[in-house]
This record gives C-alpha cells, sequence and structure tokens, in this order.
C-alpha cells in the first residue's frame, strides 16, 4: 500500500531524512518513534507530499508519488492526515467541517455529504455534537472532529503525527480509543507517537528513527521491551 524507498531530505545543507524505506502493508498500523528532530514529521509531510522529497520514492497504492507526472491531488484524496493541531476552520460547524472537502473535492452534493459526514462523526463518538463550533469542544472532541474529517473522504491510510500531543492528559484515552477502533476495523495506519502503551498494544510494528534514518524496527514486543540497538534503548529509557 505504502513503500517508501530510500527517501532523502534536505532543507538547504541539513539532511534531514538520510535514506529512510519502509513498507506499510494494507491494514497494518506501523508506529514510528524517536527523539524531537529525527525528522519523523518530515517523512509523513513526504509522504503526502506537503514536502518534496530530495529524492528517493514514495509509492501509493502502486502510484509513485514523486513521479513529477502523478496527479498529486488524486492520490492525496486516499490519504488522511491528523496533525498535533486539529487546523479546524473555527466559523464552521463539526459537521461543516467534516464535509466541506468531500463536497469541494469529490464533488457531493450536500445531502450526500452530511450523510456521510454524520456517520464520520458517530464514528468518533460524535453524532451529538455535529452542531457545535471547534470554540465549543474539548480538544478532544475537535480532534475527533479532525478524524472523522479525514474520514469523510474514504482514505485508504491514515497519516496521524503525534494526534494526542497538544491534548490535556485527561482528553488523550478518547482520541487513542477512535484509533484503536479504526486500527480494529483494518484501517491501514502510519502513526508518529509518544504514546508508547499505545504502540506495544495497537502497532503491528513499531520503527525507531534517529537522525533522519530507521535505527531499528520490528513487533512492538521486541522494539520496545527487547530493543537491539544501543540508541533505542538509550531513547526508550528517556521515554518510558
Ligand atoms: P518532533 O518530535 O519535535 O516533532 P520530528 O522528529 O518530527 O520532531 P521534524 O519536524 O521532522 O522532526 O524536523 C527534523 C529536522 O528538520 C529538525 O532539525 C527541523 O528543524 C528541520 N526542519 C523541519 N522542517 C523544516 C523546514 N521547513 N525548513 C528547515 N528545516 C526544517
Ligand atoms: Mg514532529
Amino acid at each position: 500500500w505504502v513503500r517508501i524507498i530510500d527517501l532523502h531530505k534536505s532543507f538547504g545543507a541539513h539532511e534531514v531524512l538520510r535514506g529512510i524505506s519502509l513498507d506499510v502493508e494494507p491494514g497494518q498500523v506501523v508506529c514510528i518513534i524517536g527523539a524531537s528532530g529525527s525528522g519523523k514529521s518530515t517523512l509523513l509531510r513526504c509522504v503526502n507530499r506537503l514536502e518534496d522529497p530530495t529524492s528517493g520514492q514514495v509509492v501509493v497504492d502502486g502510484v509513485d508519488l514523486t513521479d513529477p507526472d502523478c496527479e498529486l491531488d488524486e492520490a492525496r484524496a486516499h490519504m488522511g492526515m491528523v496533525f498535533q493541531q486539529f487546523n479546524l476552520f473555527p466559523h464552521r460547524t463539526a459537521l461543516g467541517n467534516v464535509t466541506l472537502a468531500p463536497r469541494k473535492v469529490l464533488g457531493r452534493s450536500a445531502a450526500e455529504a452530511d450523510e456521510v459526514g454524520r456517520r464520520c462523526l458517530a464514528d468518533v463518538g460524535l453524532a451529538e455534537r455535529a452542531d457545535a463550533y471547534p470554540s465549543q469542544l474539548s480538544g478532544g472532541q475537535q480532534q475527533r472532529v479532525a478524524i472523522a474529517r479525514a474520514l469523510a473522504m474514504d482514505p485508504d491510510i491514515m497519516l496521524f503525527d503525534e494526534p494526542t500531543s497538544a491534548l490535556d492528559p485527561e482528553l488523550v484515552g478518547d482520541v487513542l480509543e477512535v484509533m484503536r477502533d479504526l486500527a480494529r476495523r483494518g484501517m491501514t495506519m502510519l502513526v508518529v507517537t509518544h504514546e508508547m502503551a499505545f504502540a506495544r498494544e495497537v502497532a503491528d510494528r513499531v520503527v525507531f528513527m534517529d537522525e533522519g534514518v530507521v535505527c531499528e524496527e520490528g513487533p512492538p514486543a521486541q522494539v520496545l521491551s527487547e530493543p537491539r540497538e544501543p540508541r533505542t534503548r538509550e531513547f526508550l529509557a528517556r521515554v518510558l
């Protein structure tokens, strides 16, 4: 589904990604962990081409996103992205946020978009809050609207970049529960997270990034409990 091949990304003289190769198979959940500045966000942003990689390939569903002829908007429509900051439109209701892209990008009618949007809000436990504005919702609820907004595009894969790190601790659980539910239903997910318990429980594979390379990857029980690389051990000793 997603195949990342020898991806490099430099900002000026600073090489942030130094040859990343990584596969995410359909239905798999891959969690990326690593220190601040190791390149995790840059990697996700290269996957959906918010950043242009310097070299290497990102192939999603057989489509090479790094090919200059690729229909980027079409390819992007199959990827949902959820950021640390929810980036909801403040002047639109929850439902208004969720239905916007299906109407503008997929050309859905208002009635169709509303029906799908209400279903997606129900999936994240917010059926009752469809008419609320972002300012009337908690951070955790806003993040769940952001997840519903991504789901409304019927994505093949969801990319999450630290979706819970801007939340008050008591709101983290609800968002993780929604993500757990998505994983259970077979969604393909690439998740940057500091939530080690979530990674341990939900991930099929955990990838430890260090200074722009994949230092170690494997099943969560191995990477998180019996890391082979000294750098993984040092990182885990700091965060666990
Ligand atoms: P964090 O855990 O803090 O989110 P991260 O692993 O996501 O860190 P990135 O945000 O990918 O790290 O950043 C990796 C490096 O790339 C950092 O040194 C950062 O300063 C640099 N960087 C990221 N984006 C840019 C940019 N647009 N221009 C210049 N440098 C950048
Ligand atoms: Mg980041």
